[in-house]
């Protein structure tokens, strides 16, 4: 029998760890076993969040980013203190295998605050002295209140991605994690509070996101600015609910990416890259590249090195070392995972491997497991090929040339991100130029220095964050004239 923890889940509202409001029950994705429950917020548990950080911005914002750069990286030191427990908490939440959140998942959460603490301090107000004697300096300040809102699939990684630069940068924070993985961001409220962080400067609410929380959350007049990540049509709505007071928002939103895979590349390295940028968190990520793109001299050699492959990863238990592929987050993703294949199937295409669940003993039977599935004989237009799936289920497509590649790649709506594998420099600075996509991997997947700027083009989101980008986001330029008389 498995031991199950339960976590008693709490907001966190100036500096207080409080249980107002209903609570609903948290689910372990590999087994649909309750693990826990969390308060759902109402207007009241909003209001005085959003009011003990606008009260808490007073000194926050005053403080040297020196002297917050102190608090956040005694922040940041707990979380590494904290490495296995944050692990195993983000597998009770997601369900992802507990062996990609141990290489370099959790050491990155730190590296989000620690990295920010220090760019506030070196980097920040410019001057401009005039040739007529008169000085130009621009004072970047904090804006206020971010409400901070976050998606399930990598809850840690987005709740510090959020809360690093905001912090860092002067402003106080709301953060609403998402409803199905409240579990971690609750943990990191416990550890910003026992490393000093003053009361109301980090405040946590869970609930839902359409006539809760969420909701409450960005219209409410005293939010200055909003960062969200999440799907592309919530994105919209909470553009529409934030209109009226005209708030600054930052989406990182949906995405299809290209794998594209010329036949020059390095046939071994490729298919280790597509393993994961196809299954990494059983493909419930944005930067994900689910659809394959495989030039033609090598589409046959590839596929059945990629099938093979595929098809010996271990699905199941997520705290096994062993597991590749965890659970899918819910029962009713999962079944809009499984109705894409559904879908592909009616639609004549071919299920190459997977497409079905695996056989697991009891009580991983009961979880939202799928067999990581690749599927051929698509057409580029192909609903498969062109919605974002959000689970471990990849398209193959051949291809002739690069135009041909560029062409299908930004056929799509999306545009956050795409591989391209090849050992043509020439041709990489090609590609890299002409896909509509913000961040763009050659030869490799998931890599990326914090100053860069990271976001998407077209449906995939509006703004870019990481270093300057998020300085700019989170602080309002303010131009001042000194005359020299
Ligand atoms: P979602 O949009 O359903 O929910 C995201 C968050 O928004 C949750 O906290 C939810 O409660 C809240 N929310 C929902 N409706 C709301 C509303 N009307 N008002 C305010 N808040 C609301 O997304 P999800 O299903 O949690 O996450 C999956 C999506 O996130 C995928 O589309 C994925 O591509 C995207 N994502 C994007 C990035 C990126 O960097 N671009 C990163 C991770 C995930």
């Amino acid at each position: 029998m498995m031991d199950y923890p339960f976590f008693h889940v709490s907001h966190y509202i100036d500096g207080q760890f409080v249980d107002g409001g209903s609570r609903f029950d948290i689910l372990y994705p590999a087994t649909n076993q309750v693990i826990g429950s969390a308060p759902e917020a109402g207007a009241d548990e909003v209001d005085a969040a959003v009011a003990a950080a606008s009260r808490a911005f007073r000194q926050w914002s005053r403080m040297p980013a020196a002297e917050r750069r102190l608090i956040l990286k005694r922040f940041a030191q707990l979380i590494r203190d904290h490495e296995a427990e944050l692990a195993a908490i983000e597998t009770w939440d997601v369900g992802r295998p507990i062996t990609e959140n141990r290489s370099g998942y959790i050491p990155r959460i730190a590296a989000n605050i620690e990295f920010f603490a220090d760019f506030a301090v070196t980097h920040g107000s410019e001057s401009y002295p005039m040739d007529n004697g008169y000085i130009n300096y621009v004072l970047r300040q904090p804006v206020g209140v971010a409400a901070l809102i976050a998606p399930w699939n990598i809850p840690l990684l987005q709740a510090t991605w959020k809360m690093g630069p905001a912090l860092a940068f002067g402003n106080t924070v709301v953060l609403k994690p998402a409803e199905l993985t409240p579990i971690g961001t609750w943990r990191l409220a416990q550890l910003a509070h026992a490393a000093g962080v003053p009361a109301g400067v980090i405040n946590v609410i869970h609930g839902f996101g359409p006539n809760s929380a969420g909701a409450l959350l960005t219209r409410h007049p005293d939010v200055k600015l909003i960062s969200f990540t999440g799907e592309t049509t919530t994105g919209k709505i909470i553009m529409a609910t934030a209109a009226p007071t005209l708030k600054r928002v930052s989406f990182e939103l949906g995405g299809k990416g290209a794998n594209i895979i010329f036949a020059d590349a390095d046939l071994d390295r490729a298919v280790a890259i597509s393993l994961r940028s196809s299954f990494f968190n059983q493909g419930e990520f944005c930067l994900a590249g689910p659809r394959l793109l495989v030039q033609r001299p090598i589409y046959e050699a590839f596929l059945t090195r990629f099938q093979r492959a595929t098809s010996q990863l271990q699905v199941g238990d997520p705290f096994d070392p062993q597991t590749r592929v965890g659970a899918l987050i819910s029962r009713e993703h999962y079944e809009r995972v499984t109705g894409f294949i559904d879908l592909a199937r009616a639609d004549g295409a071919h299920i190459l491997t997977g497409g079905t669940d695996p056989v697991l003993p009891e009580p991983f039977a009961q979880g939202n497991f799928l067999q990581p599935t690749i599927i051929t004989d698509v057409k580029p237009h192909d609903q498969v090929c062109q919605d974002e799936i959000f689970g471990p289920v990849v398209t193959v497509v051949p291809f002739d040339d690069e135009e041909e590649a560029i062409a299908i790649a930004n056929g799509v709506s999306y545009g956050l991100s795409a591989v391209v594998q090849t050992r043509d420099v020439g041709r990489a600075v090609r590609m890299g130029s002409a896909l509509e996509a913000g961040t763009i991997w050659i030869n490799d997947f998931f890599v990326r220095d914090l100053r860069v700027p990271f976001g998407g083009m077209k449906q995939s989101g509006i703004g870019r964050e990481g270093g300057h980008y998020s300085l700019e986001f989170y602080t309002e330029a303010k131009t001042i004239c000194l005359s020299n008389q």
